[in-house]
């Protein structure tokens, strides 16, 4: 085997490639097949990090994992299981991690530094731009991957050379505005969220929307009707919970003449709504059926017709009723493997599609939308993870300039009527946007528990002479507060890791921004702080950014980018006096004082 690897990268390509150290991180759908590629390519060592464990539904494309393995943490399991083959006379050592990545006090910057090359093959945001923040800091190459059913990418980055994972915008999921579930909907997701959300839950469930802060609309008179629905809905529960009410019929012709008639009719009173929509119909109850008990099981492949639906709606409702009166009126989860719910949510939705003229949908779409479910495809899988280790091959056994690597996607991922399943596109430039890898000039700082705030401001004029800013602000990105400026130095000789309370498990960052009044000023400076028992301080790089200008619009964009307050929320530019909402919070040494300034 050694001899074909030096037949195709040679004996140089080949001795590098047993001597790189990667860090795989996940190792889940893509991990499982990424980890067989990196193996079977004879790397050094292979670090694999994975919090998660193992679970039934993983096994159909997980293919490292067995139903013994159920409940096991994944990435000892897949170490485990490729030691085991012995397929290779490279002896690729194997290191498993069950810690979350993002644990800084487990995975500190040193622990990183230590790979050549860091592969992603996570399933979740968070982590993926935390990595991608890592990597920008200690400057190595990246390879980021994802997919979803057939659809999936493979992108190479490296900081300051290519694009990085936050320069371009990510989807987050989606959410409604109330007035438009509530109201006035338009697609069939629009009702399926409300069954599932809202009727469901009001009726069965246990959470209830009492508190809506943000309805979506500024339409006083239709705020006033989503509330008194809420009011009316109350007594519908309060008779569903009634267990000496036990005509069922009664109970259930109630519920949709409420639902499906009253509520309607309420809307169609709002002609404000109406305008430029068409209006919804009443439901038509002459000839339902409200004795229904039973239904034959119907094609759920198949659309409903409205009767159907209403006859489903009738019998899937007692049932549920009766589950939650015979369970103390506790309130019922909504599950959509749960027969009976699912059949609810379906009828309940096709019913309110067919009032607002919306397209209804079958069953197994429903389910598909209620759980979000984007169908988790093994070949997609091994195709993109594929992609990623042959960049991975192309950087470290032939030496290629990062730049000349592609980035692989799926056509339908870019949007392309490309006849072609995969576009190798050249990779992108950084987005001078992007305050994640281009607005500010990061640095790691090696310092100790007693380096105090003085040193590190001497330390950096002195590294950075003329390049460094005169007057300055210091912000602790841990609480967005700001710990240091020209008229606020209190805490200048107090040891830093007092001032900013170092966090038990995330980074600390600090940000530096240049107060000086003229046009142009200094890139802010975010630092990383690498606490450190031995040197009392350090950098890691001996230039500012060459960009290294900008303006203080561009800064207070970057400032609130950068600045999350404790609760994840973005600190906000304050309207009253055009002063950043943060500038009043000035951390003392024992309280956090509020200055009116
Ligand atoms: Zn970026």
């Amino acid at each position: 085997m050694i001899k074909d690897l030096e037949t195709i990268f040679g004996k140089e390509g080949t001795s590098k490639l047993q001597n790189s150290k990667v860090l795989m991180v996940g190792s889940g759908g893509i991990g499982c097949e990424l980890l067989k590629n990196l193996v079977l390519l004879g790397y050094k060592e292979i670090h694999v990090v994975d919090m998660d464990t193992i679970d039934l539904s993983n096994l159909n494309r997980q293919f490292l994992f067995r139903f013994k393995d159920i409940k096991n943490f994944k990435s000892v399991v897949a170490c485990d299981l490729v030691n085991e083959f012995k397929f290779t006379n490279f002896n690729t050592k194997l290191v498993a991690y069950t810690e979350n990545i993002m644990n800084f006090k487990h995975f500190n910057i040193d622990w990183f530094e230590q790979f050549d090359v860091i592969m992603n093959a996570l399933d979740n945001l968070e982590a993926r731009r935390y990595i991608n923040k890592i990597c920008q800091y200690i400057k190595k190459p990246l390879f980021e991957t994802g997919t979803s059913g057939f659809d999936g990418f493979a992108m190479p980055m490296l900081s300051k050379v290519t694009e990085c994972f936050d320069c371009t915008n990510k989807e987050t999921p989606k959410t409604y505005p109330v007035c438009t579930i509530r109201s006035t909907p338009s697609q069939p997701v629009h009702c399926v969220v409300w069954a599932k959300g809202f009727l469901f839950q009001e009726l069965l469930g246990d959470t209830h929307e009492d508190n809506i802060q943000d309805y979506g609309t500024d339409d006083q008179e239709e705020i006033q009707r989503i509330k008194s629905q809420q009011s009316e809905l109350h007594e519908l529960v309060l008779m569903i919970s009634d267990p000496s009410l036990t005509n069922m019929d009664e109970v259930v012709e109630k519920t949709i003449n409420k639902v499906f008639v009253d509520d309607i009719k309420k809307l169609l009173a709002i002609d404000s709504l109406w305008k430029t929509r068409k209006p919804p119909r009443v439901l038509d109850l002459t000839n339902v059926d409200f004795g229904i008990e039973e239904m034959d099981d119907l094609d759920k492949n198949k659309e409903w017709t409205l009767e159907e639906n209403i006859n489903h709606f009738i019998v899937s409702l007692k049932k549920l009723i009766n589950r939650k009166r015979s369970n103390n009126n506790a309130g019922l989860e909504f599950d959509k493997d749960d027969n009976d719910a699912l059949l609810f949510l379906a009828s309940a939705a096709n019913i309110r599609s067919e009032i607002f003229s919306i397209t209804t949908k079958t069953v197994f779409d429903i389910k598909q939308i209620a759980g979000n479910i984007i169908p988790a495809i093994a070949t997609t899988n091994a195709i993109i993870a594929s992609f990623s280790t042959l960049n991975s091959l192309k950087l470290l056994a032939f030496g290629d300039d990062i730049q000349s690597l592609k980035s692989s996607f799926t056509s339908w991922a870019t949007g392309t009527s490309n006849k072609k399943y995969m576009n190798m596109v050249r990779v992108n430039k950084p987005n001078p946007e992007c305050t994640v890898c281009s607005r500010t000039n990061n640095m790691i700082m090696d310092l100790n528990q007693s380096t105090t705030l003085d040193q590190v401001i001497s330390f950096l004029r002195d590294k950075f002479k003329d390049m460094f800013p005169e007057d300055i602000s210091v912000m602790n990105l841990n609480n967005s507060s700001i710990i240091y400026d020209f008229d606020f130095d209190d805490l200048i000789s107090t040891p830093l890791s007092k001032i900013i309370n170092p966090s038990p498990l995330t980074a600390d960052f600090l940000l530096i921004l240049d107060e000086d009044t003229s046009e142009t000023i200094c890139k802010p400076i975010q630092i990383l702080l690498n606490w450190t028992d031995s040197l009392p301080i350090n950098v890691n790089t001996d230039t500012l950014d060459q960009y290294t200008k900008t303006t203080h619009d561009e800064q207070e964009k970057t400032q609130s980018d950068a600045a999350i307050n404790d609760d994840g929320e973005i600190v906000l530019m304050d309207d009253d006096d055009g002063q950043p909402a943060h500038k009043k919070h000035k951390l003392n040494d024992d309280h956090v004082e509020v200055l009116s300034d």
